[in-house]
């Protein structure tokens, strides 16, 4: 049954978008089963993954808010060998219709039931908001991952996330665990990214990731070819980075190391 992770941050910029394409493919790239949801609006994952957003029959649009299955919604052809529920502006209409309709929280996972054995793992984009597509994805979700960067303010900012993640799971997903902390853009030559990172692992130890994404340009460039940086430019340290992420999440997962977020 597949692990389904929230890839999320309410800050925009952070890196979230560029983690589920990355994460998406190189997890796919060990053979793993990969379903990538895209749940921003932007559709930057949508692109990021190859396929036009202009011209997609449907997106999480149809799923959360006019019930077609996940089978009928699911595009099975990205430039990642993953698969992909699309998003587009459309999906901005289902923030709005979803106040709406019954048991709006947990759409999402009602969906995804059915389709749950067909993969090892679903990534979910979510967006820079923590609107009722954000609940939807962390109600459905079994861990979140939370990609920030080391700058300053950065660490009120993700005590405050946290809390709030913690309180929106008491209410939709009280199992929601933290699947990890994940340090992106990051440059060691930056003093003050060093000293957060720092203070980072020891606030949160374990739950921070021993990878770190590097600022790397071929990450930024390889949405505008519509691919994962790993079949953009497999030899650069973007690539190689989120690779690293995949084997130590492989790791984490069967070691059975569990963070709890949830602690009442
Ligand atoms: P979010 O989804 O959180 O808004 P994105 O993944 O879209 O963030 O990243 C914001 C911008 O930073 C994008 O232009 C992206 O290409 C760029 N970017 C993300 N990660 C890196 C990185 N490690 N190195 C260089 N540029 C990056
Ligand atoms: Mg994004």
């Amino acid at each position: 049954m597949a692990k389904i992770i929230a890839i999320a941050n309410q800050k925009g910029g952070v890196g979230k978008t560029t983690t589920s394409v990355n994460i998406a493919a190189s997890m796919a790239a060990t053979r793993r089963k990969v379903l990538l949801i895209d749940l921003d609006p932007q559709g930057n994952a949508t692109m990021g993954s190859g396929v036009d957003k202009y011209e997609v029959a449907h997106t999480a649009y149809d799923l959360l808010v006019d019930e077609l299955s996940a089978e009928e919604v699911i595009q099975t052809e990205t430039s990642g060998k993953y698969h992909l529920i699309a998003a587009n502006a459309d999906v901005t209409a289902a923030e709005i219709k979803l106040m709406e309709v019954f048991a709006r929280e947990v759409r999402l996972r009602n969906a995804l039931a059915p389709i749950r054995d067909n993969y090892d793992y679903i990534f979910i984009d979510c967006p820079p908001s923590l609107n009722m597509l954000t609940v939807n994805a962390l109600g459905a979700s079994d861990a979140v991952l939370i990609p920030m960067q080391c700058e300053y303010f950065a660490l009120e900012g993700l005590t405050a996330l946290m809390d709030t993640i913690g309180k929106l799971a008491q209410l939709v997903n009280p199992s929601l665990q933290v699947e990890g902390i994940l340090r992106t853009m990051y440059d060691p030559r930056n003093r003050l990214a060093n000293d957060v990172s720092d203070q980072l692992k020891t606030h949160f130890g374990d739950q921070v990731y021993r990878t770190v994404i590097p600022r790397n340009v071929r990450l930024a460039e390889a949405p505008s070819f519509g691919s994962p940086a790993m079949y953009y430019d497999k030899s650069s340290a973007g690539a190689k980075a989120y690779l690293a992420l995949a084997g130590e999440m492989l790791r984490r997962q069967e070691s059975g190391a569990i963070t709890q977020l949830v602690t009442e």
